[in-house]
C-alpha cells in the first residue's frame, strides 16, 4: 500500500476507470450532461411561465429569455400553457434520460467487478508457482470477495459524484445568468460551508482504508486457520484463535464506528450548513443588495439546488473515499500478481520416449540449497519411486521435473533435449499430477474427472475410471458418474478417493504420471489396492512417485533414496 501511496486517490481511482472503460464511461457522461441541460432548460421554461402567470413586469432574466426563443422557434405563442407543458415535457425527458444513464452506470458496476475479479484470478493462475506457494490464499479469496465489490461501489458513487456535480453546475450556470456578481458569492459562500466539512470525508477514508488492511489480515488468519480446526479443537486450543480474530474484529468494528460517525455526521451537518446559507442568502440579497423579491426567490431556489447537489456530491465522494483503498489495494494484488508472470519459456515440442534425466542439478530457495548436484534417470514405462526422509528434497525433484522449478545449475533433460528448450506448457500437457490430498470438490465425479473441460466426454471418464480401478464403485453409485460427491468427497472412502485423483490425472492421457505421496494418507489396504492400481499402469506411461510407503518401494522398478540433497542410493527392485 505504502508504496503506491503517491497513486492513490479517489479522483485518481475515477480516471483508472474511465481510462479502462472509456466508451461506457464517456457515453453516460453524455447523458448526464444533455439530462442537466434539459433540466435547465425545462425550469427556465417554468420560470418564464411564473412570470407570465404573475405579470411581473421585469426583463426577463437570460435563462428566461432563452427559454421564450426556444418556444417561439418551435412556432409556438409564449403562452403559460406551452411554457408549461413544454418545461414539463423537458424535465420528463431529463428523467428518462438519467434512468438509461443510471442503467449504463449500473451495468458498468458489474463489468467492473467481474473484470477485476478475473484480472486477478488470470493474473494469479499465470504467475510463477514460486510467487503463488507464498501467497496466503485468504488474501487472494478477500480481494476477489470483498475488495473487488468494495471497488466496483467506488465506481458507482464515483459515478454518482459526477451526476450531483454536473446538476450542481447547471443550477449555478442559471443562477449566474441571472445575476452573476450575487450568485458567484453565494456559490463560494455555499461551497466554502462544505469546505468546511471536508475532514469527514477524510476520516472516512481513514476508516476505510483501516477495514481494507483488516479485512486482508483477518481473512488470511481466518483461512489458515479453519484448515486447522481439527487439532485446535481435539485440544482445546481454539481459544487462541478467539481472542486473535475478536482483537481484529474489534478492530474492524472500530473502523466501522468511525465510518458510521463520519456518514451520519456529513449528512447531519449539511442540513444546518444548508439553511443557514438559504438565510444568509435572502438577508443579503434583499436587504444588501436590495434585489427584487421575484429574483430573490427564483436566485435562492437556484443556488439553494445547486448546493444541495454539492452536497450530495460530497456525500458520495465519501462514500468514494470509503472503498477507494480496497480498489488500491486489489489492483496491488493484480499488478503485483502480473509483475510475477511466468514468462513462456522453451519452444521445442516434447517427446518422452527414453528416459527424463538429472545432470548434475542444483536448486535453492533464496539462500537455502536444497538439491545439490543431483544426477538421476528416470527410464520410461517404468516405476520409478524418490524415497527419502521428510525434507530431503523430494517435492522439490518433482517441481524441477513439471518445470514449477527451475535448476539453478546442471541439466534436466527429456531424451536428449534441455528442459529450459522445451516449451512448458506443452511439456506440463503431458503430465498427469496424483497429489497427496486428492482434492475432490462437491460435484459429480464426472465434473471432479473433468473439471469442467468441454472437450471430455463420458467415454473419457470412463476410460481413466476403469484404468484407476474406480470404474466398479463409481458405476454403482445412485447414479453412477453423475452423483454428487459430497463436501470434499465426503461419501468415499480414502481409496476410492485417491483413485479417483488418479482417474482425473489419467483422463488426459499423460505420458508422465506423478504420484506425491499419494499412498501416504492411506490405511493399510486402501493403500495395497491403490498400489495395485499404480503396478497395472507400468509399461503403459512413466510413473515417478514420491513415498515412504513399503508397498509402493516395493512395487517399484527403480527406488532413488534423496538425503539432504543429494543422492544417497539408487535401487533397481
Ligand atoms: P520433501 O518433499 O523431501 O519433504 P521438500 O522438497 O518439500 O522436501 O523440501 C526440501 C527443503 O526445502 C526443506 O528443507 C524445506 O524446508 C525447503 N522448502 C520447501 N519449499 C520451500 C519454499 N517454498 N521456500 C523455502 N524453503 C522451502
Amino acid at each position: 500500500m505504502t508504496a503506491n501511496a503517491s497513486r492513490q486517490g479517489a479522483g485518481r481511482m475515477l480516471v483508472s476507470f474511465v481510462r479502462a472503460y472509456p466508451g461506457r464511461t464517456s457515453l453516460a457522461l453524455l447523458a448526464l450532461i444533455i439530462a442537466g441541460v434539459l433540466d435547465g432548460l425545462g425550469l427556465s421554461l417554468l420560470l418564464s411561465m411564473l412570470n407570465l402567470a404573475t405579470g411581473a413586469t421585469e426583463d426577463p432574466s437570460m435563462p428566461e429569455q432563452v427559454a421564450l426563443d426556444i418556444v417561439e422557434s418551435l412556432g409556438l405563442e409564449p403562452t403559460t400553457v406551452s411554457l408549461l407543458v413544454l418545461g414539463v415535457a423537458m424535465i420528463g425527458v431529463k428523467a428518462m434520460i438519467v434512468l438509461l444513464a443510471n442503467r449504463q452506470v449500473g451495468y458498468t458496476v458489474a463489468h467492473v467487478a467481474t473484470d477485476l475479479r478475473l484480472k486477478l484470478i488470470q493474473a494469479v493462475m499465470n504467475s510463477r508457482w514460486r510467487y503463488y506457494l507464498a501467497q496466503p490464499v485468504g488474501r487472494l479469496s478477500n480481494a476477489v470477495a470483498t475488495e473487488a465489490h468494495r471497488a466496483s461501489e467506488g465506481f458507482f458513487h464515483g459515478a454518482v459524484m459526477a451526476t450531483q456535480t454536473i446538476s450542481a453546475l447547471i443550477y449555478a450556470g442559471l443562477a449566474l445568468l441571472i445575476s452573476w456578481q450575487a450568485s458567484l458569492i453565494a456559490l463560494l459562500f455555499g461551497g466554502g460551508l462544505l469546505g468546511i466539512l471536508h475532514f469527514l470525508v477524510r476520516i472516512a477514508g481513514r476508516a476505510g482504508r483501516d477495514q481494507t488492511g483488516l479485512l486482508k489480515s483477518l481473512l488470511s488468519v481466518m483461512t489458515d486457520q479453519l484448515g486447522a480446526v481439527k487439532p485446535l479443537k481435539a485440544m482445546a486450543r481454539e481459544q487462541h484463535v478467539d481472542r486473535l480474530m475478536s482483537s481484529q474484529t474489534r478492530d474492524l468494528k472500530k473502523a466501522l464506528k468511525s465510518q458510521v460517525i463520519a456518514k451520519a455526521g456529513l449528512t447531519a451537518l449539511q442540513e444546518p450548513l444548508l439553511a443557514i446559507l438559504v438565510g444568509v442568502g435572502f438577508f443579503f440579497f434583499l436587504v444588501q443588495m436590495s434585489l427584487p423579491m421575484g429574483t430573490v426567490m427564483v436566485m435562492i431556489f437556484l443556488i439553494a439546488r445547486s448546493v444541495n447537489h454539492l452536497a450530495k456530491a460530497q456525500r458520495a465522494w465519501q462514500h468514494m473515499a470509503v472503498s477507494e483503498s480496497a480498489y488500491w489495494s486489489l489492483r496491488e494484488t493484480i499488478d503485483e500478481a502480473e509483475g510475477e508472470r511466468e514468462p513462456a519459456r522453451g519452444h521445442l515440442a516434447p517427446s518422452l520416449e527414453r528416459a527424463i534425466s538429472f545432470d548434475q542439478v542444483s536448486f535453492g530457495y533464496g539462500d537455502k540449497s536444497v538439491i545439490k548436484e543431483l544426477s538421476l534417470e528416470i527410464p520410461v514405462g517404468q516405476l520409478t519411486v524418490l524415497t527419502g526422509p521428510s525434507g530431503s528434497g523430494k517435492t522439490t525433484v518433482i517441481d524441477l521435473v513439471a518445470a514449477l522449478l527451475h535448476a539453478q545449475s546442471g541439466q534436466i533433460r527429456i531424451d536428449d533435449q534441455a528442459l529450459d528448450d522445451t516449451d512448458h506448457q506443452r511439456w506440463r500437457r503431458l503430465i498427469g499430477y496424483v497429489p497427496q490430498d486428492p482434492l475432490l470438490v462437491n460435484d459429480s465425479v464426472f465434473h471432479n474427472l473433468t473439471l469442467g473441460e468441454p472437450d471430455l466426454s463420458e467415454a473419457d471418464a470412463r476410460e481413466a475410471l476403469e484404468l484407476a480401478d474406480a470404474w466398479e464403485f463409481v458405476s454403482a453409485l445412485p447414479q453412477g458418474m453423475h452423483t454428487t460427491l459430497g463436501e470434499r468427497g465426503g461419501r468415499l472412502s480414502g481409496g476410492q478417493r485417491q483413485r479417483l485423483a488418479i482417474a482425473r490425472a489419467l483422463i488426459h492421457k499423460p505420458r508422465l504420471l506423478i504420484l506425491d505421496e499419494a499412498t501416504s494418507n492411506l490405511d493399510a489396504e486402501s493403500e495395497a489396492a491403490v498400489v495395485a492400481t499404480i503396478e497395472d499402469l507400468k509399461g503403459r506411461l512413466t510413473l515417478l512417485a514420491v513415498s515412504h510407503d513399503d508397498g509402493l518401494v516395493r512395487a517399484a522398478d527403480q527406488v532413488i533414496r534423496i538425503r539432504e540433497g543429494r543422492l544417497a542410493e539408487i535401487a533397481a527392485e
